[in-house]
């Protein structure tokens, strides 16, 4: 496809859906029968910390069942091949990207495969359950690592490298995200005060929909690849 060379990508739970790991607002609202603010917020960690800890376990145990799709893998061969600049960046706390091979990837909102140390700040890999006690792999501290997922209320990762990206950008794409959560909700408005083009690859419509460009409606391991073999002329 010609005319781009920089290209920022927003991928959301939509993406990972046909790998088996379930979205959260599509359906009911709730995140594996859980409401956001008993799982997804400072206050609910502080209230309730098992639940959130055997929670987020869990959602680390699931990953261990699933695999990358046709979307992840045609993303990643995107990363590989692709000669400008590009930068994916992902809602997901999943590693499914990673794992289908992508590397120009960011975590705005953390991974589940990563803990957080409430006493030194630092991020660490996790790959185990938080509910049967940790250390902090960098200050030795006890029973003090939470999961490494940015809570609602709390700063986004990469947000400096993400809005420089989109300055640099020529286009922005949108993958399987319903657009109701900010700051990542903003980034197609942020695309398009920049006049860049702008892509929704969408099961539905998101909240932001009219902000793009073009939308086009399917399922991620379709569209996805079909994108990429045109933005990869084969
Ligand atoms: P969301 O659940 O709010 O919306 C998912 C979107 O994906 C919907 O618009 C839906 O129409 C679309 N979709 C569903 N199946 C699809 C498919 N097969 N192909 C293409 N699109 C499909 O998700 P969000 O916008 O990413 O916001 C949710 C927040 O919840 C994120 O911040 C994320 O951290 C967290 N979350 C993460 C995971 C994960 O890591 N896999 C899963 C659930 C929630």
């Amino acid at each position: 496809m010609s005319g781009f060379n920089n290209i920022v990508i927003l991928t959301g739970a939509g993406i990972s859906a046909e790998s088996g790991l379930n979205t959260f607002r599509a359906s009911d609202g709730l995140w594996e029968n859980h409401r956001v603010e008993d799982i997804c917020t400072p206050e609910a960690l502080a209230a309730n910390r098992e639940l959130v800890l055997d929670f987020y376990d869990q959602r680390r145990a699931a990953l261990r069942t699933v695999e990358p799709n046709a979307g992840h893998l045609a993303l990643a061969r995107l990363d590989r091949e692709w000669r400008g600049e590009l930068l994916i960046v992902t809602q997901n706390v999943d590693d499914l990207h990673e794992r289908a091979g992508a590397t120009r990837l960011l975590h705005m909102h953390g991974e589940l495969m990563s803990a957080l140390c409430e006493e030194c700040g630092g991020r660490v890999p996790f790959g185990g359950a938080m509910l049967d006690g940790t250390v902090c792999g960098q200050c030795g501290a006890e029973d003090r690592l939470r999961p490494d997922v940015v809570f609602f209320g709390e700063m986004p990762y990469g947000m400096e490298r993400i809005e420089a990206a989109l300055a640099e950008a020529d286009l922005f794409v949108s993958i399987g995200t319903s657009g109701a959560v900010y700051p990542a909700a903003g980034f197609v408005q942020m695309a398009r005060h920049a006049e860049i083009e702008t892509l929704e690859l969408n099961l539905e419509r998101s909240a932001g929909s009219g902000w793009f460009d073009e939308t086009r409606l399917g399922k991620a391991s379709q569209l996805v690849p079909l994108w990429v073999e045109r933005m990869l002329d084969i």
